[in-house]
């Protein structure tokens, strides 16, 4: 075993041993490790403080019943979960996700993700995440409510403004965080940014719903200029259909590329004209109807549906995954290889798996994390609590600029962190895994052993 791979092994030892189960959380912790390991050897006060050792670990995990009573009078339980994993740069931000998939070991993986993009940022904002296994699709708006409820009514006594501040993600979006909002209001008898995500008439921001979706062609934008390229004329195939796909499409076709590929549970939708002006936002008509189904795409728009397929067949210039964990695997990354598609941007939060991700770099492939390419959603929520704690509202102009420097300035620090002279390239795993590390780390070793 070579050296590094040693360290690795020894590194993850400890963890695999106590958490075995948690495949999601381990996957995430192996992939930065691997990258900070060797950086961490040539400064070793991170290495005397277990700086790594810390921050993959919780500060606090909270796991709670839902007790709530469905439209025929059911008696329903879901588990519920909030994740503290880090509050050295700031207060535990992050999103709650609703999906029947949610447990322990992906809230830690996304806890954990979560707190080095957030660091990345470069906004004051620690790491969290929580959510429940529980499936809205199929619910009635009251069942929703009273679910939203009876979480919060456990959760509000752990968050706040100035602790605590969770927003949307997977199964989350405008309406869950409104019920969410509303019980905390009356529980805790306060009006603060207590979430983000708000609606804009009472504290959102504007941008924020585009604003995952947005950064991301920002990022990409910066990836392809660093090699004297541009967006414009691309052809690009995008995974999922909700909001951070249709922020996406609609910066993609505002730049001049081709968004030619959608997917959902059903299958994926190749639309060889690109989804250009109106049909962008049929995205969201689609997404509000709960169908679940981009087969209704094809047949308004008479595109080709693929059924039970994704969309990394496509010969396209850049692939960006922008539905869920682990979407692109082994077999996913040889089409993509053998179809020669040089970039690889992850939207999702880490939607490649470890040994897809391996043979995608070792083919070539420019690979972008989705710490650093999404980056922009949480961005944009910390400037939703920037505004929220002034009491203002800033216009559209304003967030987006500041979204996009926030983006400019996060492909910046993958270029500090990441650039490999041998190779003439940037490696950008490596660059937002020790950019992101760097800051909390500091921020750990300055506040001492807590
Ligand atoms: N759920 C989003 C993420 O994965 C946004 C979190 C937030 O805005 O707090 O980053």
């Amino acid at each position: 075993m070579s050296n590094h791979k040693e360290e690795l092994e020894n590194f993850m030892a400890p963890f695999r041993e106590k958490f075995g189960h948690e495949k999601e959380f381990l996957q995430a912790v192996e992939e930065v490790a691997e990258t900070v390991l060797p950086y961490i050897a040539k400064h070793p006060k991170y290495k005397e403080a277990k700086i790594l050792e810390r921050l993959a670990m919780p500060e606090r995990a909270i796991i709670f019943r839902i007790p709530w009573v469905d439209d025929k009078g059911n008696f329903q339980i879901n588990t519920g979960y909030r994740v503290q994993m880090n509050s050295a740069i700031g207060p535990y931000k992050g999103g709650m996700r609703f999906h029947p998939t949610v447990n322990l070991s992906v809230m830690k993986f996304l806890a954990f993700e979560q707190t080095l993009k957030n660091s990345l940022t470069s906004l004051p904002m620690g790491g969290g995440k929580g959510g429940a296994d529980f499936d809205p699709r199929g619910k009635s708006d009251n069942e929703i409510m009273r679910f939203c409820q009876s979480l919060m009514t456990e959760l509000f006594r752990h968050i706040g403004p100035d602790t605590d501040v969770p927003a949307g993600d997977i199964g989350v979006g405008a309406r869950e965080v409104g019920f969410m909002y509303g019980q905390y209001k009356r529980l805790a008898n306060e009006f603060t940014g207590v979430f983000t995500g708000k609606g804009i008439n009472w504290g959102g921001s504007l941008i924020r719903p585009e604003a995952t979706g947005f950064g991301a062609v920002y990022f990409t934008q910066e990836i392809l200029k660093n090699v004297g390229d541009s967006i414009k004329g691309k052809t690009v195939a995008v995974s999922g259909f909700g909001n951070v796909a249709w922020g996406v499409a609609k910066k993609i076709d505002e730049l001049g590329g081709k968004v030619v590929a959608i997917s959902g549970p059903d299958g994926f939708v190749y639309d060889e004209k690109g989804i250009t002006g109106k049909k962008v936002d049929y995205l969201l008509e689609m997404r509000a109807s709960g169908r679940d189904k981009v087969q209704d795409y094809a047949d308004k728009f008479g595109a080709v549906f693929h059924a039970g397929k994704k969309p990394w067949g496509l010969k396209v210039d850049i692939a960006m995954p922008c539905a869920t964990q682990n979407e692109v695997d082994v077999a996913d990354a040889k089409e993509l290889i053998k179809n020669k598609v040089p970039y690889l941007v992850e939207v999702a939060n880490m939607p490649t798996t470890l040994e897809a991700y391996k043979l995608l770099k070792a083919a070539g492939v420019v690979f972008a994390p989705g710490k650093a390419v999404n980056a922009g959603g949480v961005a944009t929520s910390g400037l939703e609590m920037s505004q929220n704690s002034q009491r203002l509202s800033w216009s559209a102009k304003v967030v987006d600029e500041h979204l996009h420097d926030i983006m400019i300035e996060i492909h910046r620090s993958c270029v500090q962190y990441g650039y490999d002279k041998k190779e003439g390239k940037v490696d950008y795993v490596k660059g937002a895994n020790i950019a992101g590390f760097v800051k909390v780390a500091d921020a750990m070793i300055d506040q001492g052993h807590v």
